[in-house]
């Protein structure tokens, strides 16, 4: 699959930390035969990347639409259609299909999101779907608690 993370409270907190795990999950992904792409709202962010060492994990980074997803995604030069996004907007999870993660903020904290991350993208890849409360399939609508 082609795995879209997010950038700002995704990966990345209001400090400019890393959100913990982060390498770990992608690099896992990468062992199971996906591939990485990071994108953001604000812009391609090669700076993110770059400062946290990103580089041989990701296979490409893009402008993330904010709105008219599907139909904006070629204008932005987003080469593909994501299978499967990580994001802390609930509409960006509905509009693909993922995983919704609670924001985060600060690091320094005992953030443990991304394995949940991990877990929730093997049962998908694997089966379709996840039984968990913070996959939305594409298209489904349904608030996160
Ligand atoms: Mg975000």
């Amino acid at each position: 699959m082609n795995i879209f993370f997010d950038v700002d409270q995704t990966i990345l907190g209001m400090d400019n930390s890393l959100r913990p795990g982060t390498k770990e999950t992608m690099s896992s992904l990468i062992d199971g035969g996906h591939r990485v792409h990071i994108w953001s709202g604000m812009g391609v962010r090669k700076e993110v990347v770059k400062r946290h060492k990103l580089g041989p994990l990701i296979s490409g980074i893009y402008h993330k639409p904010l709105h008219d997803y599907h139909q904006r995604l070629e204008e932005l030069g987003v080469p593909m259609t994501p299978d499967f996004v990580v994001d802390d907007d609930p509409e960006v999870v509905t509009a693909f299909g993922g995983v919704w993660v609670p924001p985060f903020y600060f690091g320094g904290t005992h953030d443990r999101e991304m394995d949940r991350v991990y877990r929730i993208a093997m049962q998908f890849a694997h089966k379709g779907t996840s039984d968990d409360d913070h996959f939305r399939a594409k298209g489904v609508l349904k608030p996160f608690s």
